[in-house]
C-alpha cells in the first residue's frame, strides 16, 4: 500500500551539475515536468511522477527512507554515503572521477608517497577505503568546500577531490596524482518498492535505456 496514489516519487539535485541533465534525461523520456526552479517539488502531467527537488548530498538518505522512491545521484555521493540503496542504471552525465591531487612542485613517486600525510578531502570514507586497500596510514581532513585552496595555506600535504578537466587543479598548483573512483550520474531506487511501483520504475528504466541506446 503506498498511501501517495501509486506515484513514483524521483529525487533529483535542485541546483548543481547534475540539475539540468536530470531534467532533460526526465524530458527525453517523454516525461512533462514543470520546472519551477525554486519548489520543492513538481509533478509529471504524463506519467504518474512526482520530482522531489533537493542537495544531491541527501538524495541517499532520503531514498533509504522511501521518503522518496528513486534519486539520480553521482556515484561519488552513493558510495560515499553508504546507505541502504541500490544503483539500478548508469545515466552517461555528470562523468567526473574522485583523485587525489599534490602541489605540483612535490616529488610523487607512487602511492606509498601519501605515507604519513596529511590528506583534506569532502570524501573521508573514500579515502580511508582507498588508504587502507593500499595499507597507507594518513591523515584525513574533512572539509565541506574549497578542498584544492587546502595545499596553498598549508592546511594539507594532499587533497581528494572530484575532478573533470582538471583546470581547478592546474589554476591551483596541483597535479593529479591517483584516480580512487570514476564517477557518473546514477539512477538509485528503495530497497523495498512496493510491485506498483517497481512496474512503473520498469516502465521509466524502459524508457531512460532507450534514450542511452539512440546516443550510441
Ligand atoms: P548541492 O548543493 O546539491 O549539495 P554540490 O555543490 O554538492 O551541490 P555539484 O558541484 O553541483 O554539487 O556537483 C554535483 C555532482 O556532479 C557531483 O557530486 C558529481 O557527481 C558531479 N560532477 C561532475 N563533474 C564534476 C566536477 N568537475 N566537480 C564536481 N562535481 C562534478
Ligand atoms: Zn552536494
Amino acid at each position: 500500500p503506498s498511501g501517495d496514489g501509486g506515484k513514483l516519487k524521483i529525487a533529483i539535485q535542485k541546483s548543481g551539475r547534475l540539475h539540468d541533465d536530470s531534467i532533460k534525461l526526465l524530458k527525453e523520456c517523454g516525461i512533462d515536468i514543470s520546472n519551477g526552479v525554486n519548489k520543492l517539488k513538481s509533478e509529471a502531467s504524463n506519467f504518474p511522477l512526482e520530482v522531489y527537488f533537493l542537495r544531491d548530498d541527501d538524495i541517499p538518505q532520503y531514498v533509504e527512507d522511501a521518503v522518496a522512491d528513486l534519486g539520480f545521484v553521482g556515484e561519488n555521493v552513493v558510495y560515499e554515503k553508504e546507505k541502504q540503496v541500490e544503483v539500478v542504471e548508469k545515466l552517461g552525465f555528470g562523468k567526473c572521477r574522485l583523485s587525489i591531487a599534490v602541489r605540483r612542485g612535490e616529488e610523487y613517486d607512487k602511492i606509498s608517497s601519501l605515507q604519513g600525510k596529511k590528506i583534506a578531502t569532502s570524501y573521508p570514507v573514500l579515502v580511508k577505503k582507498f588508504l587502507d586497500e593500499n595499507n597507507i596510514t594518513a591523515e584525513i581532513h574533512e572539509i565541506s568546500g574549497s578542498v584544492e585552496i587546502a595545499p596553498g595555506i598549508g592546511l594539507a600535504d594532499a587533497i581528494c577531490d572530484l575532478v573533470s578537466s582538471g583546470s581547478t587543479l592546474f589554476m591551483n598548483g596541483l597535479k593529479e596524482t591517483e584516480t580512487i573512483l570514476n564517477s557518473q550520474a546514477v539512477l538509485i531506487k528503495n530497497k523495498n518498492l512496493d510491485g506498483e511501483k517497481q512496474n512503473l520504475l520498469n516502465k521509466l528504466l524502459f524508457r531512460i535505456q532507450s534514450v542511452k541506446k539512440a546516443k550510441n
